[in-house]
């Protein structure tokens, strides 16, 4: 029988309501047989497998990324499943779901197999890919949601765009909750983004930049929360970045829409002020907005508005963020960064501990539909839950150098950032996982 005993630290869960300090988690054969305490810690005598100190950390439920970029399959220029799992661990995370704006898009079963296969045979971080909505992505055929549902996928999403027509979200919607599955959306108007680069306001005025409005967001969220609310069924809204956007989510939740949502670390931490001194490394979208909206953010994470902190890793080749800001892709690399970042926020005092393990753990299982099951539930430090942990060191500083990432997207407008709090160990189904 394989053993694991994770000794010292502050054992934390708080939407389980764990909090022992000096405790210590005994793993059997990659699930948690028992929660111990500080007296129970040091009654347990000889213990005969391995051991790992975390004292001075904090020991919490495996840290789960609800949106990632991996590039695969066909870009293997920005990243490859290999690496970005790599960059995964490496950044403290032990789950993540990957985004199907790959080439091919993943909108067949094969494909989510394949993915799930190969994660499986690299034993790094666990991977849960995303299905398409729509056939291609193209927003017009449905994908095959059933069969996507039985190779594994648990969220349906167009990501990368909005699901063009209306009328095949509303379906998706009704059927795929009615699966059991989540449908998130990319809240993007195209007719009022209009191919802007970055946040329509004062900041792309005087540059003279291309701008995207905060109705291009708002709307549509507005437009799947009531699609939402008509079929009875529950959506997700991916990388929230608007004050507007939220108010429309409370507007919606008001009238009983079902809707969750997300916020990134770079809508938590930036404003379009960055793109002054950053250019094209802070092309993102959603663009970073202004410091409104970044207050809002803040706010509504802290009071549980915002569910999930996701950090929307978007890598890209050295040569394609250093093109002018028009023609740069949106989006940077964001795994390895993601939990120091957020991290100042508890420090500064802005948003609780509580709930930034939360927002990383039992919310995003939630959505996942893992956090339930008897045996082997993610996102929760319980008897029988998975032996999956994110072992953290509050005091750990650290300097943010991309050339240091595993990801191969090496572009960040954080760079050079210095950071107190770093993620310090993996557990992955009960083994200590090396990046
Ligand atoms: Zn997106």
């Amino acid at each position: 029988m394989a053993e694991l005993l994770v000794r010292g630290g502050r054992i934390f869960d708080p939407a389980s309501g764990v909090d022992l300090d000096g405790g210590g988690i005994l793993i059997q054969d990659g699930l948690i047989a028992k929660l111990l305490t500080k007296d129970e810690l040091s009654s347990l005598g000889e213990f005969k497998g391995e051991v790992l100190d975390a004292s001075g950390k904090l020991v919490m439920p495996g840290f789960i990324d609800l949106h990632v970029h991996l590039r695969t399959p066909g870009q293997s220029h920005k990243e490859t499943l290999e690496s970005g799992l790599r960059a995964a661990v490496a950044g403290g995370f032990t789950a993540v779901c990957c985004m199907p704006n790959t080439e091919p898009p993943l909108d067949r079963p094969d494909l989510i197999r394949g993915l799930i296969e190969q994660a499986e045979e690299l034993g790094l971080a666990r991977l849960y890919p995303a299905a398409c909505i729509s056939q291609a992505r193209e927003g017009t055929r449905p994908s095959p949601w059933r069969s996507l549902l039985k190779a594994g996928a648990r969220l349906f999403t167009d990501d990368g765009s909005d699901t063009a027509d209306a009328y095949l979200l509303r379906t998706a919607l009704a059927e795929i909750t009615a699966l059991g599955g989540t449908v998130a959306i990319h809240a993007e108007e195209p007719t009022l983004s209009r191919g802007g680069w970055v946040h329509q306001g004062p900041v792309a005025d005087e540059l003279g930049l291309l701008g995207i409005p905060a109705s291009s967001e708002a709307v549509a969220i507005a437009r799947a929360a009531i699609l939402a609310l008509e079929t009875e069924s529950r959506v997700h809204i991916l990388h929230l970045s608007t004050r507007l956007g939220l108010k429309v989510i409370r507007a919606l939740r008001s009238l009983g829409a079902e809707v969750t949502t997300e916020v990134t670390p770079h809508h938590l931490l930036l404003t379009d002020q960055a793109v002054r001194k950053h250019l094209s490394q802070a092309k993102v979208n959603p663009p970073l907005r202004e410091r409104a909206d970044r207050e809002a953010m803040v706010e509504g994470l802290a009071q549980g508005e915002i569910e999930v902190i996701a950090s929307d890793h978007a890598p890209h080749a050295g040569w394609e963020k250093e093109a002018p800001i028009a023609l740069a892709p949106f989006g940077f690399s964001g795994l390895e960064t993601s939990l120091g970042l957020t991290y100042q926020l508890v420090r500064e005092g802005r948003l609780s501990l509580a709930r930034w393990v939360e927002a990383q753990t039992a919310e995003p299982a939630k959505l996942l539909g893992l956090y339930d099951p008897e045996q082997g539930a993610l996102g929760k430090l319980a008897p029988r839950a998975a032996a999956d942990l994110t072992i953290f060191d509050p005091q750990g500083e650290w300097e943010v150098e991309p050339a240091r990432f595993y990801s191969k997207g090496k572009n960040t407008p954080f760079v050079g950032m210095r950071l107190t709090g770093r993620s310090w160990r993996v557990v992955v189904r009960g083994k200590v996982i090396i990046p």
